[in-house]
């Protein structure tokens, strides 16, 4: 079972976000900062105990909001486009429904580095770009990927869907 290394992972990136929060109080990243979910590079991919817990998360949303959901990942799936908008985003709230139960890429976006990129958005690129932030220890996402690739196998958030709906 994966769940306890998952756990650990999650503890350790909320180890560092709360370091740069701590001496940034400012840091803009926070539940209802959604642009980065509305362009995203490509599908989300999770690992299966990644999926596990989201899927804990997706069972306690209200039936049509699932429902939503689904729908929004089946249109991704027919057609892909990018830059994708996280289908789990409530555009309404501006907010992600399943914030507790978010993917490994979604809690460490916005403090991580790998190798010469910033994982963050243009706003944070922007302070990096003036100077704004010398003093910040990023987190590196190399170490994270390493843990995530010891849970198995990543797929897209699409296929999990649609493993899923094949098992009903
Ligand atoms: S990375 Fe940027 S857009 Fe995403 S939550 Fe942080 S500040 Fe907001
Ligand atoms: S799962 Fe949530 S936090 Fe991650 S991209 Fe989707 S809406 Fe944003």
């Amino acid at each position: 079972m994966q769940k306890v290394p998952l756990l650990r992972l999650h503890a350790n990136i909320d180890t560092r976000v709360s370091s740069i929060r701590a001496s940034h109080p400012d840091w803009q990243c926070a539940r209802g900062c959604a642009t980065c979910c509305r362009q995203l590079a490509d599908v989300p991919q999770l690992t299966a105990a990644e999926w596990a817990l989201l899927k804990q998360g997706l069972a306690a949303l209200p039936p049509q909001r699932l429902a939503d959901i689904r729908s929004k990942v089946d249109d991704l799936a027919r057609a892909p486009s990018r830059p994708v908008v996280c289908p789990m985003l409530d555009e309404t709230e501006g907010a992600c429904p399943v914030y507790a139960q978010r993917p490994v890429a979604c809690r460490s976006y916005g403090f991580y580095v790998q190798r010469d990129l910033g994982l963050y958005c243009k706003d944070i690129e922007a302070r990096v770009a003036a100077g704004e932030l010398p003093d910040v220890v990023w987190g590196n996402h190399d170490a994270v990927d390493h843990t995530l690739g010891a849970l198995g196998e990543s797929r897209p958030l699409t296929e999990w869907f649609a493993r899923e709906a094949a098992e009903e």
